[in-house]
């Protein structure tokens, strides 16, 4: 069973470790020549010792265990997506940014250990954002997506999310997309994420008011392996909450209040699955 005693620490607190994590990645990044190879050790954030091996994916911690007063707070790892190359969908990675802000924010005063892969951008800054300020857009800094899911490898995360807007030339398309990972003979990446998904696509779905849903692995439904999904060691979904190049979400997408929505779905999914496996737990 996952405990959510209070916890104080803020998302900021994890921001700032992760701060210290990007020095390196930031260095690494700016450096073209060097091997897109994720680093195996992350300073000032030791590594669990139960899942700091990151060689694969490992089922969600808790199914099937023994509940217990001393179990640890779940962790909870956000990657809001993009700028994973340099000018990589920046309108959409300070979406992202806001949305994992807000997230965490709601994971914490629950009681959720919380990690975010970029930090690029002060809470300041993301408080009152433009999403359409090219000089902010300009400050954001890649991150590949190996980096991203060995960031929350070795942090120890129980579960990660990737936060997605989806894009489209066809302007009116506007639906929730959820994926988790799959490889090319159908087996699954992580054995839980499914159940996530669904839960996920019911929440976001719902929250978005889009115009229906998608859900499945990455390989059925984009015909490739994402890869933050694909190296991730801890269940791993990537939601895609809805279509910003349609004219009238991306209207929406830059109001404040519809982004806590989005990120309160997330919240409440989150909710659900751990309570399902709490549940699970106590009935064995
Ligand atoms: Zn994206």
């Amino acid at each position: 069973m996952f405990s959510r005693r209070s916890n104080a620490l803020p998302a900021l607190l994890n921001s700032a470790a992760c701060f210290a994590v990007l020095t390196f990645v930031i260095c690494a990044g700016a450096d073209p020549n060097l091997p897109r190879q994720a680093p195996s050790v992350i300073e000032g954030e030791p590594p669990r010792e139960d899942m700091a091996d990151d060689s694969g994916p490992e089922p969600a911690r808790g199914a099937g265990e023994t509940p217990s007063e001393e179990s640890p707070p779940p962790r909870v790892c956000l990657d809001p997506g993009h700028p994973s190359e340099p000018g990589d969908k920046l309108f959409e990675a300070l979406i992202n940014r806001k949305v994992a802000f807000y997230l965490a924010e709601l994971l914490s005063s629950a009681g959720y250990e919380t990690f975010i892969t970029v930090d690029d951008l002060s809470p300041e800054e993301l408080e009152d954002i433009d999403f359409e300020d090219e000089e902010l857009q300009s400050r954001l800094v890649p991150v590949w997506l190996e980096q991203r899911a060995a960031l929350c490898n070795a942090w120890g995360a129980d579960i990660t999310i990737s936060i997605h807007h989806n894009h489209s030339p066809i302007g009116y398309l506007n639906h929730t997309a959820i994926f988790w990972g799959e490889d090319a003979e159908g087996t699954l990446r992580h054995e839980d994420a499914p159940r996530l998904a669904r839960i996920a696509e019911h929440h976001l779905a719902r929250a978005m008011a889009t115009r229906g849903s998608r859900l499945g692995s990455d390989q059925a439904y984009l015909r490739f392996s994402l890869t933050v999904l694909e190296q991730s060691a801890s269940t791993a979904i990537l939601t895609e909450a809805s279509f910003y190049s349609n004219p009238a979400e991306r209207r929406r997408l830059k109001r404040d209040h519809y982004l806590r929505k989005e990120a309160e779905a997330i919240f409440a999914s989150i909710e659900e699955y751990f309570s399902k496996i709490d549940e699970e737990a106590a009935a064995q």
